[in-house]
């Protein structure tokens, strides 16, 4: 079996990325990764992976290529399985070759998996096919930036000016004006469309169509950098009409979420699709108890119950998890009513195959109790699980209704200690636009972690709360949510941001 690993990690999206090289991060002892490969693919990687940067900083390679190819030589003589991640496609000038030539020198099995490259992923999400049968016929990939120490161009000009193809410059900003002359020297003409595509299929992608005449002072004009594709030909016409990616709403909006990791990928995954750049700032994670005598005892005694009522998804997944752990399932609950306070808790029941009896319209503790009443269950015995700290609101109401109430902590959350730098530094480039808040726990902690008074030297920046009770603990902070969904939900909160987001984007 080889071990060695060369991996493309695609353009940047995450959802670009292969299922082989998915795989191959999961499982990878070593990871050596470049500039370009989306550093959010760490997060797949086992708890003991080396992981060891090799990109560049500031314009300088932190290691030269002959170095890293000791390093990939070393790791693999070492008998542990590499993963070699490098942006885009690792035979589309990212040095692959010379890579895997040195693996083959010394003896090493290795296997290659293709990535989407940047010069076709960058120009379909800028609305650019790189073919098109009324346009071109060929497509050229060419680097922009030549090797400096050879002499003279290794490009023939004169063939890319003449032809009709797609020219794709890769590394090529820097030498735009070279670039444009040349090709305006050696026969294209100087109204022939030019893309330029910066951070493409990336939150934070730019694009602009200029002409070979223009395009030099348009990108200077635009403070126009690398990371960035050239895309020189007719298909860079279509940009307008089949451009997609830049229409989504939240494009390049900054969204701070602050949710638990465990809960937050619904709502991440949702901002994301709406094009957000999602910073995940966990202020609470929810944890197992230390003892679940108690749960146990409840579970044996459940029949005592006329209600079950669960006030997060959390509350019946570790709930599950004791009745699976004691060799029970839902079968347990029999004709007991069980009600959910949120349609994602709802759905969690499903999944478990209870329809529950009583799903409010409003999903806060005060409505819940109130449905509850209509359905009888004044006077009744009722559990309710759910974390260790949590609101009174529920359980004291249903008291006060005659209701016999069990509380039964099935998890706890505590505060996330991590240092609010990143974000802090965010705010300060003024890269975020919004903070979300999804409880009144993640408020408090969020303020733990990044001042108050912090926050406040941002007045642009927008809060958005899930709904009033979580409103209530922002305003003891002294902020007032611009953002508050009608129906409490992660959906909910999700539209109401969008549709607070600038007319001309929405
Ligand atoms: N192997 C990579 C290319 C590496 S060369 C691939 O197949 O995509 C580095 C150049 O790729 C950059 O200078 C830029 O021109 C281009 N590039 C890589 N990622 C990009 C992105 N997300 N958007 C625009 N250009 C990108």
């Amino acid at each position: 079996m080889p071990n060695v690993f060369l991996v493309g990690a695609g353009p940047g999206d995450p959802g670009l990325l292969t299922l082989r090289a998915k795989e191959i991060i999961e499982t990878c002892d070593v990871m050596i990764y470049d500039y370009l490969a989306n550093a959010d693919f760490l997060k797949w990687c086992r708890p003991d992976c080396e992981i060891l940067y090799v990109g560049k900083k500031g314009g300088d390679h932190t290691l030269p290529q002959d170095k890293i190819n000791e390093l990939i030589v070393d790791k693999a003589r070492s008998g542990k399985t590499i993963c070699r991640l490098k942006g885009g496609d690792p035979y589309v000038f990212g040095r692959g070759g010379e890579e895997a030539e040195e693996l083959v020198e010394a003896g090493i099995d290795f296997e290659v998996v293709p990535g989407i490259t940047a010069g076709v992923a960058a120009a379909a999400y800028a609305g650019i096919p790189v073919t098109h049968r009324d346009h071109t016929t060929s497509v050229c990939f060419i680097t922009g930036h030549e090797d400096p120490t050879k002499g003279e161009s290794g490009h023939n000009w004169a063939v890319y000016g003449q032809s009709s193809s797609t020219l794709v410059f890769y590394m090529g900003v820097g030498n735009l004006p070279m670039i444009a002359e040349n090709l305006m020297r050696n026969g294209r003409a100087a109204d022939t469309p030019v893309a330029l595509v910066r951070w493409g299929t990336r939150c934070n992608q730019q694009s602009f169509v200029s002409t070979l005449e223009n395009v030099a002072a348009d990108a200077a004009e635009r403070g126009f950098k690398a990371p960035s594709i050239i895309i020189v030909g007719g298909v860079c016409s279509l940009h307008d009409k089949l451009g997609w990616f830049e229409k989504k709403p939240l494009l390049g909006q900054g969204v701070v979420v602050t949710r638990a990791r465990e809960q937050a990928s619904g709502l991440v995954e949702i901002l994301r699709g709406h094009g957000a750049c999602v910073y995940e700032f966990p202020t609470i994670a929810v944890e197992h108890l230390d003892d679940y005598a108690e749960v146990e005892t409840a579970i044996l005694q459940l029949a005592r119950y006329q209600w079950v009522v669960f006030t997060s998804v959390n509350g019946v997944k570790f709930f599950w998890e004791q009745l699976s752990a004691i060799g029970l399932d839902s079968r347990i609950f029999g004709g007991m009513q069980i009600a959910a306070i949120g349609p994602a808790t709802a759905d969690e029941l499903k999944a478990r195959g209870i329809i529950p009896d009583f799903v409010p319209d409003k999903y806060v503790a005060e409505h819940v109790v109130e449905g509850l009443l209509a359905l009888g269950i004044q006077g009744q015995d009722v559990l309710i699980p759910r974390a260790r700290v949590a609101r009174e609101v529920l359980p004291e109401e249903l008291k006060k209704a005659g209701c016999r109430v069990t509380v039964l902590p099935v998890y706890e959350t505590r505060l996330v200690q991590q240092s609010g730098e990143e974000i802090t530094a965010a705010l300060d480039k003024g890269a975020i636009q919004y903070v979300t808040f999804t409880s009144s726990s993640t408020v408090e902690n969020f303020f733990e972690l990044v001042p108050a008074e912090t926050l406040r030297r941002y007045p642009d920046v927008r809060l958005a709360s899930i709904g009033p009770v979580t409103s209530a603990t922002l305003a003891r902070f002294g902020f007032t949510p611009s953002i508050e969904p009608g129906d409490y939900t992660i959906p909910g909160l999700v539209d109401a941001l969008v549709g607070s987001v600038a007319p001309d984007k929405g």
